[in-house]
């Protein structure tokens, strides 16, 4: 269609109405020419795109094939762990409410012989992001003395982390592709945040749109990385010895009481309850 036949057309058209087709026939003829200008340009921008998101997908591709003897013993356990989840509580919700979940997997593996925590992460605003928690688990491997101590983390949802309400299909493409539970490597989440944050900061910025703090690799980093408590799970039996003492609590640092408590009482129970990094 030319624009001397759509202005024709716009003639019997409300300007009011469809005021975009109101612009004035020289007014179309400049973009148009500006578009011819500007085509080459946007070519190197498609390219440089395509790129951009090959690479993408080829490093998570590389990130998440990788795995561990140790990482994989763990992901099976997790796995066993939540396929039969309960929701203790007062009102249940189908499937487990998270905290249960934590709780479940947790149990599971400490029972597996698992060093196994809950972990919980606690921020401060600052200029560059807004305050936060978060919770998740992890497991503390010694078995290798080559290596030394090897932090595992498990997050359940961690597909959910990373979903944008309005992003492009590049990128929702890579989330897909992302585990809904990971278990793996400290290092190794560290990596996909990388990789998803960056994913995410270039697809906000070729749909032209602001993106939100709480979507910075910062941010993310801190829901596992920044300072966190740990708190090692007791068998339920001890929880009425627990309340027995209660009396001392208010002598203790302010931490987990239930497991500094036991710590204080059981002295027979060699671990760190409470870890704060
Ligand atoms: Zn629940």
């Amino acid at each position: 269609m030319s624009f001397h036949k759509l202005s024709d057309e716009t003639i019997f058209v409300d300007d009011s109405v469809f005021g975009f087709f109101g612009r004035s026939e020289s007014e179309e003829s400049f973009s148009n020419s500006r578009m011819i200008e500007n085509e080459e340009d946007e070519d190197e921008d498609v390219d440089e795109s395509k790129c951009f998101w090959e690479a993408q997908f080829q490093l998570l591709h590389a990130t998440l094939t990788k795995s561990s003897s140790m990482e994989s013993t763990i992901r099976r356990a997790t796995k066993t762990a939540l396929s039969a989840t309960i929701c203790v509580c007062q009102i249940p919700i189908s499937g487990g409410c998270k905290d249960c979940l934590l709780k479940h997997v947790c149990d599971y593996l400490k029972n597996a012989g698992f060093n196994t925590a809950i972990c919980k992460s606690k921020w401060r605003s600052s200029p560059d992001i807004p305050s936060g928690e978060h919770k998740y688990i992890d497991v503390m491997d010694t078995s290798s003395c080559k290596k030394g101590e090897v932090r595992v983390v498990i997050e359940l949802n961690l597909r959910q982390e990373f979903q944008m309400g309005r992003a492009s299909k590049e990128y929702n493409e890579l989330i897909k592709r992302l585990p809904e539970i990971f278990v793996g490597k400290a290092e190794r989440l560290k990596n996909l945040i990388k990789i998803i944050c960056s994913s995410a900061k270039k697809c906000m910025k070729e749909n032209k749109m602001h993106m939100g703090p709480w979507r910075k690799q910062t941010y993310m980093h801190a829901k596992w990385f920044g300072t966190y408590e740990r708190t090692i799970l007791v068998p339920a039996v001890f929880s009425l010895a627990v309340s027995a003492f209660s009396d001392q609590r208010s002598k203790l640092p302010k931490s987990s009481m239930l497991t500094f408590d036991l710590l204080h009482n059981f002295p027979s129970l060699h671990c760190t309850a409470v870890q704060v990094l």
